[in-house]
């Protein structure tokens, strides 16, 4: 990557943040940082001199000519789908382009999989997407079936409750109250095994919980502050963040299992981009708030 392009794409950037500041100031719940019109793909080049050697996935992507990559699409800031322009943004959507363009190919030639948090590793298993890239916990667990590339954010688990809440402010006050998270989440996993809610629901995804939380059925959703803070943003009127985080949640691009050829690319294109990785976190994650430094890639 030039530097002069990567100028040009931080002036882009800022611009998109300046504006963005002027539409949502006095808009409570206003859109977030996806779909403001900022152009990231800017901020690097399409590869066009690239081998891969010994990568089954890259393999199957260049006679596939697209790259399948599976995200979510209702996580404010990392992983969104609009639902009026079908438009996805976000830091785990644009760090799967960046990963992209590294290999080759467009944004154009991405296809996107919304794919749940319970059913990431089979995807990857089945071959079904090329890469996973969404608030994905690097676990020892995981790594039984896949590999990860990364980390490429650090963030922690948290708790969101609503707005008027007095009576939670950490994980050590749910006794008695009912906490939802998400199937086959780190999160769920947690506040099961080291804390003692007095109930836990689970559901596909956290907006299902924010459902169950606008409604009074639940007293509290928990999963990874970086998450939460985007809820956050989005309806400050209606929820708010309990505490601080109690655990560390290290996020990695999910690959098939074997690959190290991918793997060892991801994370050199992770170590040697940190404008990119600046320039994506201060337009997707700062808004909400959401404070953090690029990590090591050392998977
Ligand atoms: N980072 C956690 C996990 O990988 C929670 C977020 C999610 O469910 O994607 O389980």
């Amino acid at each position: 990557m030039r530097k002069t392009r990567f100028l040009a794409g931080a002036s882009i950037v800022a611009a998109g943040l300046l504006a963005l500041t002027a539409c949502n100031s006095g808009t409570p719940g206003a859109a977030p940082a996806e779909g403001d019109g900022t152009d990231t793909t800017q901020l690097w080049e399409v590869a066009s001199d690239v081998s891969l050697d010994g990568s089954p996935t890259y393999e199957r992507m260049v006679s596939a000519d697209k790259v399948v990559v599976g995200v979510k699409e209702d996580q404010p800031g990392l992983g969104f789908k609009d639902p009026v322009s079908n438009e996805r943004g976000g830091f785990d959507v644009e760090i799967a382009q960046w990963i992209a363009a590294s290999l080759g190919f467009d944004a154009d030639k991405i296809e996107y999989k919304t794919i749940p948090s319970a059913n990431r590793e089979q995807e990857l298993v089945n071959g079904n997407i090329d890469y996973y890239v969404g608030t994905y916990s690097i676990t020892d667990k995981r790594k039984e079936s896949i590999d990860f590339a990364g980390p490429y954010l650090i963030t922690g688990q948290g708790l969101l409750v609503a707005a008027d809440n007095e009576d939670i402010s950490g994980p050590d006050d749910l006794a008695g109250k009912i906490v939802c998270s998400v199937t086959g989440s780190t999160p769920l996993q947690r506040i099961r095994d080291e804390y003692s809610p007095g109930d836990t629901v689970e559901y596909d995804t956290y907006t299902q919980c924010l459902e169950q939380l606008r409604a009074g059925s639940v007293d509290a959703v928990t999963t990874d502050q970086a998450i939460l803070a985007g809820y956050v943003a989005q309806e400050p009127e209606a929820f708010k963040i309990a505490g601080d985080t109690f655990s560390e949640e290290r996020y990695g691009v999910g690959l098939p299992k074997g690959d190290t050829v991918l793997k060892d690319h991801i994370n050199t294109l992770f170590n040697d981009g940190g404008d990119v990785w600046t320039a994506l976190f201060d337009k997707n994650l700062a808004p909400s708030g959401i404070k953090g430094e690029q990590p090591t890639a050392d998977e």
